[in-house]
């Protein structure tokens, strides 16, 4: 039995009630024997039993009174799991389906994701089974301070820097900066996706949607084609959705379907981003109950909406995919359906959207396929670049902060396609990326000795 496959089959006993985590461990461990063959040092050194448990995993208990005045309680974690490149990163996550699998699954991914930016990033993930939807603003600012108030003994600029993911966005990022700097007495950019009054970046936001679409755009250069005239969908739309559809519009290209949890727009003359944006912010004003895409169609009356299940979208005849909404949301049949339609690129925007089954059948049928620690690596990316402002204490413009992104982006692109290339299949971007991550933290974990 090879090494990764001996260590993945330990790991599958061990976390057998983690499947998120074995989902993606399988994903990176089934992928890089080949770079393992040529280093046959890292076995010596139990390289792969190392990287696959986190350095360090804080619970937490996140006491909080709602506006009844009574005392609720919510579960908190943070994954410190790597930080051989750089101080650990990775986003919050501020939803009822947290676990502590699911952060670990998030966090391990965040490894080889942040190594592929190319900027000295480690890898964590945190959050809680906190739900904010239907919250009062009230609520959600009572939260923030209490979960930041033990969070904060565990983080800082130079140790562990958070960010937001799903529900956590700006406000969530706002409230927990400002507990945190009262609790420390001190302003350092110890999170990411500030406001831009207090320490954030520009492009932030449209980040990790814009990040998507410039490394689908630097494929299709690569092969001597243009966005301009491609037919698109997209799961979800969230923050990563709405600036995909922003920049593949730009870039002449045409969003035809995008979806929620409540169904799915259906849009021929092209989704228009600003009324996705409107929406969104309605969601997320702190009242949110009954707002839901549906509302698209008062603002375009010739779009279509279908109410139920979200993954309709994947039923449209398209050239490219871009599943931007949660793990485990394009299935089998999803894939089958698409490639029965044509479609030639699938690029992940949220994390592991892709089943396993389904991103074999894809690469199988020839679908260029982009897994999301490529190619939605533009939001860490720009978190870095916020971390490097802040220290600097300067800010960039809008287009030097884009201009870095876009060159981070083809510059993983070509990571990817290089290590598949010279260990893999060409092709191969799933293999390419976990190589080009994993070669990248195991040559800086091998420095720094049996630690
Ligand atoms: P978001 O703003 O909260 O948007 C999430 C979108 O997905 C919303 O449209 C939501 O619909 C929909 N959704 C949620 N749960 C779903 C489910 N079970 N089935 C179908 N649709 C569902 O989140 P986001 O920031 O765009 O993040 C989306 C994904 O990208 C996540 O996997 C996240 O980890 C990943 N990601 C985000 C960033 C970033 O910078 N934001 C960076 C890297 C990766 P409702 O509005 O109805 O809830």
């Amino acid at each position: 039995m090879s090494y990764s496959s001996r260590v993945l089959e330990e790991l599958k006993t061990r976390y057998a009630h983690e499947p998120e985590f074995i989902q993606a461990a399988s994903e990176v461990l089934q992928t890089i024997q080949p770079a393992l063959d040529a280093h046959p040092e890292y076995e010596q050194a139990s390289l792969l039993e190392r990287l696959v448990e986190p350095e360090r995993v804080v619970m937490f208990r996140v006491p909080w009174i709602d506006d009844e005045g009574k005392a609720q309680v919510n579960r908190g974690f943070r994954v410190e799991y790597n930080s051989a490149i750089g101080p650990y990163k990775g986003g919050l996550r501020f939803n009822p389906t947290v676990t502590l699998g699911m952060l670990k699954f998030l966090g391990f991914e965040q490894i080889f994701k942040n190594a592929l930016t190319t900027l000295p990033m480690g890898g964590g993930k945190g959050g809680s089974d906190f739900d904010p939807k239907g919250k009062s603003n009230n609520e959600i600012m009572r939260f923030c301070q209490s979960f930041m108030t033990e969070l904060s003994r565990h983080i800082g600029p130079d140790t562990d820097v958070p960010a937001g993911d799903l529900g956590v966005g700006g406000r969530e990022i706002g409230y927990m900066f400002g507990q945190y700097k009262r609790l420390r007495n001190e302003w350092s950019g110890v999170l990411t996706g500030k406001g831009l009054t207090f320490g954030g970046s520009l492009a932030r936001t449209e980040a990790t949607g814009y990040g998507l679409v410039y490394f689908v755009d630097e494929y299709l250069t690569c092969h001597d084609d243009v966005m301009w005239g491609k037919t698109v969908v997209v799961h979800g739309s969230g923050n990563v959705a709405i600036y995909a559809v922003q920049k593949v519009t730009e870039l002449g290209g045409k969003v035809i379907a995008v979806s929620d949890t409540k169904g799915w727009v259906e849009d021929q003359d092209g989704i228009d981003y600003q009324v996705l944006e409107d929406i969104y912010a309605k969601k997320r004003s702190g009242n949110d109950k009954g707002v839901s895409l549906a509302l698209y169609v008062d603002a375009r009356p010739d779009a279509v909406w279908h109410e139920g299940d979200g993954r309709g979208v994947w039923q449209l005849p398209c050239d490219i995919a871009l599943p931007c909404a949660r793990e485990n949301t394009l299935l089998l049949e999803d894939a089958q359906a698409l490639v029965a339609n044509g479609c030639k690129i699938v690029g992940e925007g949220a994390n592991m959207p892709t089943t396993l089954e389904a991103t074999k059948y894809l690469q199988e049928h020839g679908v260029a396929f982009f897994p999301g620690k490529a190619a939605n690596a533009g939001g860490v990316a720009v978190s870095g670049l916020e971390m490097s402002q802040n220290a600097g204490h300067i800010s960039w413009t809008f287009e030097e902060v884009d201009e870095r992104l876009q060159n981070i982006m083809k510059s993983i692109y070509h990571a990817a396609d290089d290590a598949a290339r010279d260990y893999a299949t060409e092709g191969d971007y799933v293999a390419g990326a976990n190589i080009a991550g994993f070669l990248k933290v195991a040559e800086a974990m091998m420095a720094q000795g049996i630690v």
